[in-house]
């Protein structure tokens, strides 16, 4: 019996980046929010089972030291203390925080606002560097900013849909629910699915390209060469709007003859979908981890933003590139900042000026003057000692980081480890001196933005559990603690989204895209009815739906980035040895703090398995274990022959730790490698040989 409507609380969902609104009551009941435009009332078997989440045992109720339960005074003390003293005796750079996409748009701000202009360190990174920092690299060399130029809708009203390194059904279900539901009322869209496994999105599609992992640019590279030479460049559109399209072909020329050989796709099909592609105005490629979780995850996104360049296809109905990020919140940390590599707004510390007005808007005693260590290389200082506090916020890096092992005698090795957490008991929080309690999603009272710039309020329909507190509360009391309290005295989340909000006008004369100062002025009775509201909304000037149908980029023009090759596709297993492609389970989110709680969600997939071709196996019957091992590490996980995973691939999901499943964590096999340009690291191309256990 649904309950009653007054009863319900519109909130949106805290797992993947496509933004479902949610309908909650306070017993935990929970459906699809009918009128949000992100999901229409739709949920995917992770968001239909959030009520079975929220009383999950094993959550942090009060504050810790040292293991012993705190008063809040005495936790908060300690935090300070540590961060004071790693400041007086190491400087700015010697203290970090590590943060989440997870967080609030209003905690991101707090925590943003703390690191970089107050304790005057840019060692602030977020989990979202696992996720898009390649594609907010990319968008940043191509457009000047970060923007996503289109919406949703897109993908429904396109006649050609290319899904690159995305297993759109089983990591954005509702999407792949939206695009599904598009294609059976309209059969002649088509979809093309680039991905070396065939996965549950190549089910319905009208072509797969099981290409070798990573030589995805030079199958875009390709494709900008056989655009031109068809004829199909918008060269009015280029002309105007762009630069730098000569040096992006010759790179394109160079790769173009091999692509067949470098991506080791069928001629055939590959032919098929160049001609498709240069036949279809109406195009738009959406990518994903596939293509930013790795070492030229930039160059990926790069090429592919290239192809919509010259063909002058973005940002108009049913054409456009399109990342989608996988967090709830990516696009809200990337707004407010929140990575080493992004002032706060937008901002940038490459632009003359732009540094000096986050200053002034926070009256910042300590602004950070350059980017901070991004996340791999924030471990490594971790570990070589150069880092004497650490604040982790709402994520495990013990177990999704790279290199998994040297992480965790990392973190057991930080001087200082402060770790903000709903959840008692991580292999990251295992070492930390000081656990703050923060609330859950059920209690939770901010804003998310979803991948197509919607922003949506996050409403707390429960109390927090036990003393649980907003994650910027935490760190107005640490600053506040720091001498700093006049700057973070908030009352609300309100109080942040307002002064957030006018940050992204200043000195904004419509150039820079993101802008939402039509917001600063909210009533808090306004914010709490907010309904969702897609970016910008700028104070002056016209709301647009997309952006650079007509140019209008923040560098002026947009430019096309050269791609070469820089020779990270893979070989097929002939030296023995296979690539390790890591990613999720349809029913599972990041290290299954929530979700592992919930039987109907552990049905799914009870176990993780390692999926490689049946001529791979190496002699491994189906069902038995088998060990992977890098120069890094090993993993053991029982094997699956699949016939769908490429030849020279295996697959085995991120989700498992240290404390369900210790020989299964994959990312202890997988190597700290990195793309040189946006620091994301390469989780999809460890090679690991393969053994009976
Ligand atoms: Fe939540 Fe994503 Fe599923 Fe929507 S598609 S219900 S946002 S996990």
């Amino acid at each position: 019996v649904p309950p009653p409507a007054r009863s319900l609380t519109r909130t949106t969902c805290p797992y993947c980046g496509v933004g479902c609104g949610v309908l909650a009551a306070p017993d935990g009941t929970v459906a699809g929010d009918p009128d949000h435009p992100a999901n229409r009332g739709r949920l995917c078997s992770k968001g239909m089972a959030l009520g079975e989440t929220i009383a999950l045992p094993g959550r942090l109720l009060h504050p810790e030291v040292r293991g012993k339960r705190a008063s809040w005074g005495a936790a908060l003390d300690a935090v300070a203390e540590g961060f004071r003293r790693a400041l007086a005796e190491r400087g700015p750079g010697g203290v970090a925080l590590y943060v989440s996409g997870q967080l609030l748009t209003e905690d991101y701000y707090a925590a943003n606002k703390f690191a970089k202009g107050f304790l005057g360190t840019a060692n602030i990174d977020s989990n979202s560097r696992l996720c898009m920092s390649s594609a907010v690299a990319a968008h940043q060399r191509a457009f000047g900013e970060d923007v996503v130029p289109g919406v949703y809708e897109d993908l429904e009203s396109a006649d050609l849909l290319v899904l690159v390194g995305s297993n759109l059904a089983w990591c954005h279900p509702v999407l792949f629910q939206r695009v599904a539901a598009a294609k059976a009322t309209r059969p002649s869209m088509r979809v093309v699915v680039v991905d070396p496994r065939r996965t549950a999105t190549c089910e319905g599609a009208d072509l797969h390209l099981p290409l070798r992992p990573g030589s995805d640019v030079a199958l875009f590279g390709a494709l900008l060469a056989h655009l031109h030479a068809e004829g199909q460049a918008d060269s009015a559109w280029v002309s105007e709007h762009t630069r730098g399209l000569e040096a992006a072909l010759d790179a394109a020329r160079a790769v173009a003859p091999r692509a067949a050989e470098l991506t080791g796709l069928d001629p055939a099909d590959l032919a098929t979908f160049f001609r498709w592609f240069a036949a279809t105005q109406r195009t738009v490629t959406l990518w994903s981890q596939g293509v930013n979780q790795s070492e030229t995850g930039t160059d990926k996104a790069n090429a592919i933003l290239n192809c919509h360049l010259l063909t002058g296809r973005i940002g108009k109905p049913g054409a456009g590139p399109f990342s989608v990020t996988g967090q709830p919140n990516a696009m809200g940390g990337r707004e407010v900042g929140a990575l080493a590599t992004m002032l706060a707004g937008h901002l940038d510390w490459e632009r003359p000026g732009e540094a000096e007005l986050v200053r002034g808007h926070w009256r910042a005693p300590n602004i950070a003057v350059a980017p901070g260590l991004k996340a791999v290389d924030l471990f490594r200082a971790v570990s070589a000692g150069r880092i004497g506090a650490l604040w982790v916020m709402a994520t495990n890096p013990a177990v999704s980081m790279p290199d998994g092992s040297s992480v965790r005698d990392a973190l057991r090795r930080a001087p200082f480890l402060a770790v903000s957490d709903c959840v008692a008991e991580t292999d990251t929080a295992e070492f930390a001196h000081v656990r703050l309690p923060a609330v859950g999603w059920a209690e939770k009272d901010g804003t998310v933005t979803n991948s197509e710039r919607v922003i949506s309020r996050q409403r707390a329909f429960l109390p927090p559990a036990g003393e649980a507190r907003p994650d910027w509360w935490i760190v107005s009391q640490v600053a506040a603690r720091l001498g700093w309290g006049d700057a973070f005295a908030w009352s609300g989340p309100a109080d942040i989204f307002r002064e957030h909000a006018a940050l992204t006008g200043l000195g904004n004369d419509g150039r820079r895209a993101f802008d939402i100062s039509g917001l600063a002025a909210m009533t808090n009775a306004e914010y709490a009815a907010m309904p969702p509201t897609r970016w910008p909304c700028p104070a002056k000037g016209p709301a647009r739906e997309r952006f650079f149908s007509a140019g209008g980029f923040t560098a002026g023009r947009a430019r096309f980035v050269p791609t070469p090759r820089r020779g990270e596709s893979a070989a097929d297993g002939g030296d023995g040895t296979l690539t390790l492609l890591t990613g999720r389970y349809r029913d599972q989110w990041h290290t299954m703090t929530r979700t592992g709680g919930v039987p109907r969600l552990m049905a799914h997939a009870p176990e993780p398995l390692l999926a490689v071709h049946p001529e791979d196996a190496r002699g491994i019957p189906d069902g038995a274990l088998a060990r992977v091992s890098s120069t890094q590490g090993a993993a053991v996980l029982r094997l699956r022959h699949d016939a769908g995973q490429r030849r020279g691939t295996a697959f085995a999901p991120m989700h498992w730790t240290a404390r369900n499943a210790p020989a299964a964590r994959v990312n202890n096999a997988v190597p700290p490698k990195a793309d040189p340009v946006s620091g994301q690291p390469a989780l999809k191309s460890a090679r690991v040989a393969l053994s009976a256990y």
